[in-house]
């Protein structure tokens, strides 16, 4: 998608995450300078396979497995500290030299351990099908003006006393919530006092950097995580994450204006899987569910937990290539689908009877939509070795031309696999 006119390029999901955002970015970041995440944490896995070799990443850009790539934590993601080392420690022992190559926003709010135990006592009570990784409290402390920042470990002495009042609130709201669990300020002075002098040497003003990047003509990369269903504003409320995982957000959560960014690239799969709670209107039958799962192994990168499965749901992407201005889709997991006979995809909704013209923004309405399907024949041939669209048998084209058509944007790459090369570039 780089090209002379192309230098920032957003790469989101436009689904309800697990699209496979991660192998698009590794794929793209051969040709790029920068990669930046912009917003999320450490709720969000990315499975980047090379070889045999299979990574997760959480906190850390996927660009960080090609050695050209700087990456870059954006001031709009929440960091958990000790996730992010011990995945930059991981790295260092599979021989991945990251030194000098990742930076982290001063911007960027700290998931703390506290963070972490509100999380956990929130869904006991919310159930909205998180993670538990304090993002969501993270978040919430940001917009209440009460978060601690990468930048605020220069100031370690005062930034302890802000971080044992904030325990202290967390204790009063663990006590609220019937919590049994407390946060002890003692660790987390502890925790501080580690952190601190291996943060604070990668801890920069990134927005200047990737401002600067770009006007030096430097290809940049942003990463989102999640999907645009996942979104705070646009997804299916109150099922969402705690940021804005649309392209919009990515200008804010790098520190970029949004006249800088060139094309947004949105990945789907094929088909459609949602973990957690919430509508999924094109959600498989039973045993059909179960076939696609084990297909596609859709079980979550962090958690193990099942995917809930099932078909193309194109009212979904619509929607999405609006919110997001998608000016392109990255098809994955076509691969998945190569053994059935007959595949179903959502042309739209009813609801009361009548088709839905826009995507409803309610979930009480979206449990209640009637997904509207066109079969489309299958074509019970591997699609795996693939590099060209001409390798694909006839009715894999035609399935793709009609989820274009269907969808509003044209598609750029089509992924047949889990490695590298297994990928279409249209
Ligand atoms: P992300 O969070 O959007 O990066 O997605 P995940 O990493 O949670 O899920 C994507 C999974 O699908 C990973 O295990 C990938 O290795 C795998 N994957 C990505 N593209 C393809 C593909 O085209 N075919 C198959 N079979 N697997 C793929």
């Amino acid at each position: 998608m780089f090209g002379p006119k192309t230098h920032c390029v957003v790469v989101v999901g436009a689904q309800w995450g697990d699209e496979g955002k991660g192998k698009l970015v590794d794929v793209m970041a051969e040709r790029a300078d920068y990669v930046v995440r912009y917003q999320g944490g450490a709720n969000a896995g990315h499975t980047v396979c090379i070889g045999d070799a299979q990574f997760i990443l959480q906190q850390i850009p996927s660009g960080i497995l090609h050695d050209n790539c700087t990456c870059i934590v954006g001031n709009g993601v929440v960091l958990d500290p000790e996730q992010f080392f011990s995945e930059l420690d991981g790295l260092g022992k599979k021989a991945i030299a990251t030194g000098g190559r990742i930076l982290v926003s001063e911007r960027a709010h700290l998931v703390l351990p506290y963070h972490k135990q509100l999380d956990r006592a929130h869904e006991k009570s919310q159930k909205i099908g998180t993670t538990g990784r304090g993002i969501g409290p993270t978040y919430e402390d940001k917009y209440g003006r009460r978060g601690i920042r990468v930048g605020d470990l220069r100031y370690l002495e005062s930034t302890k006393a802000l971080v044992a009042e904030r325990v202290a609130r967390a204790n009063q709201l663990l006590e609220l919530m019937g919590a049994s669990e407390r946060a002890s300020v003692e660790e987390h002075h502890a925790l501080l006092d580690r952190l601190a002098p291996r943060l604070v040497p990668l801890s920069t003003d990134t927005g200047y950097l990737v401002h600067h990047a770009l006007k030096q003509g430097k290809r940049v990369l942003l990463e989102g995580a999640q999907g645009a269903l996942l979104d705070v504003d646009h997804g299916t409320y109150p099922f969402v994450t705690s940021s804005n995982t649309t392209a919009g957000g990515a200008a804010v959560g790098a520190g970029i204006g949004p006249t800088a960014i060139d094309e947004v690239l949105g990945v789907v799969k094929a088909y459609t899987t949602r973990v957690g709670n919430g509508p999924l209107p094109t959600q498989a039958a039973d045993g059909v569910e179960e076939e696609l799962r084990k297909l596609g192994g859709e079980f979550g990168a962090v958690t193990g937990r099942p995917r809930r499965c099932g078909w193309f749901d194109a009212m979904v992407v619509r929607y999405s290539v609006r919110v997001n201005g998608l000016t392109g889709l990255a098809v994955t997991k076509l691969d998945v689908l190569d053994t059935f006979g007959e595949i179903p995809v959502g042309t739209g909704y009813q609801l009361d009877g009548a088709p839905c013209t826009v995507m409803p923004s309610d979930v009480r309405a979206l449990e209640q939509v009637v997904p509207q399907y066109e079969v489309l024949p299958g074509w019970r041939k591997p699609t795996t070795g693939a590099r060209r669209l001409a390798d694909l048998p006839p009715e894999a084209r035609a399935y793709l031309d009609r989820l274009e058509d269907l969808s509003g944007a044209p598609i750029r790459y089509v992924s047949v696999g889990t490695r590298r090369d297994q990928i279409i570039e249209v």
